[in-house]
């Protein structure tokens, strides 16, 4: 269990948190050595969650890539489902980034939701779209969503919603379990193990999947900064970390603890056979076409 001793060290949102959830899950790991929640199905109160919210005021920008052919491919349904599914009852700014913007898709949106469209160069390597949306998240967190939203979510695009991915998910500092090592010892995880690259780690806390991070604007300008920051001084020392920007972010929140976790629940992948303890899927990696999306 979560204990409640540094409730009121730590920000509002996790003194509350405390105080809503039910913790009532007993086949899982629902709390870090550090004391931040897992959030699993059945642990919480959705609707004391979004009052809370509604209460504070929480606006939440959602950060997304459609860059190349990853716009045709995914972007439709990603916003469609979200549509469905995210952060229902909230305002919600979505942040698109692509070197297309004409081909974005005319999507209906509810009501206090809204698309700002941006417009990035296309990197020739996928490795480099993916890693360098850390320096646009950050840049456009400093210009634009400091502004206007109190927490940023940033997704990959090849997802969809499925389920209730709400204000429960809200942190100040919040990674994603991945849904392929949670369930596995450390050993097998896949952190960076080149010691000249700044990703580089021997052991962690968990294997966290870089398809989804988030929190507070502050923590995830700060967050994208120093993943942008050891990126840079990769290439100038001629070196790429294992899983690029994600395993710069595995180093990241080995440094810097998130202080809320999110069950593989919130980004399963359904080629895993059944597990008892997912009784929920609320996003779904969608079928990923490397040989076609991938090639300049
Ligand atoms: N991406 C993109 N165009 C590309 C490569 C990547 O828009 O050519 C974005 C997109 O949002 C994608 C994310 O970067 O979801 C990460 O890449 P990918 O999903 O291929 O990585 P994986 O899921 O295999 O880690
Ligand atoms: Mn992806």
């Amino acid at each position: 269990k979560c204990s409640l001793e540094n409730a009121n060290m730590l920000n509002l949102d996790n003194s509350v948190d405390a105080s809503l959830d039910l913790w009532s899950r007993a086949d899982v790991q629902t709390c870090t050595t550090w004391k931040a929640a897992i959030i699993w199905e059945g642990m919480f109160d959705p609707d004391a969650y979004d009052q809370m919210h509604r209460r504070e005021g929480s606006s939440v920008a959602l950060t997304v890539f459609a860059v190349g052919r990853y716009l045709d491919a995914y972007l439709k349904t990603f916003l469609n489902t979200s549509e469905q599914h995210f952060m229902l009852g909230l305002p919600v700014t979505y942040y698109i980034f692509t070197d297309v913007p004409e081909k974005v898709p005319d999507i209906k949106l509810a009501p206090q939701r809204s698309i700002k469209v941006m417009k990035v160069e296309k990197n020739s390597r996928w490795q480099d779209v993916s890693m360098m949306r850390m320096k646009t998240i950050s840049d456009v967190i400093e210009s634009d969503i400091r502004h206007h939203c109190t927490h940023v979510f940033c997704f990959d695009v090849d997802q969809v919603f499925t389920g209730r991915f709400g204000s429960e998910a809200l942190g100040d500092s919040v990674a994603l379990l991945h849904a392929h090592y949670y369930r596995l010892p450390k050993k097998y995880f896949t952190y960076d193990r080149n010691p000249n690259s700044k990703a580089y780690m021997q052991t962690g806390d968990f294997y966290y999947h870089a398809a989804i991070f988030g929190g507070l604007w502050k923590s995830v300008k700060a967050l994208t900064e120093a993943c942008y920051q050891g990126i840079m001084e990769d290439k100038r020392n001629n070196v790429e970390a294992l899983w690029h920007d994600e395993s710069h972010l595995n180093k990241y929140m080995w440094l810097h603890k998130p202080t809320k976790v999110l069950s593989p629940e919130y980004c399963w992948d359904t080629s895993i056979i059944y597990r008892s303890e997912i009784r929920v899927t609320r996003l779904m990696w969608a079928p990923k076409y490397y040989d076609t999306l991938r090639t300049p």
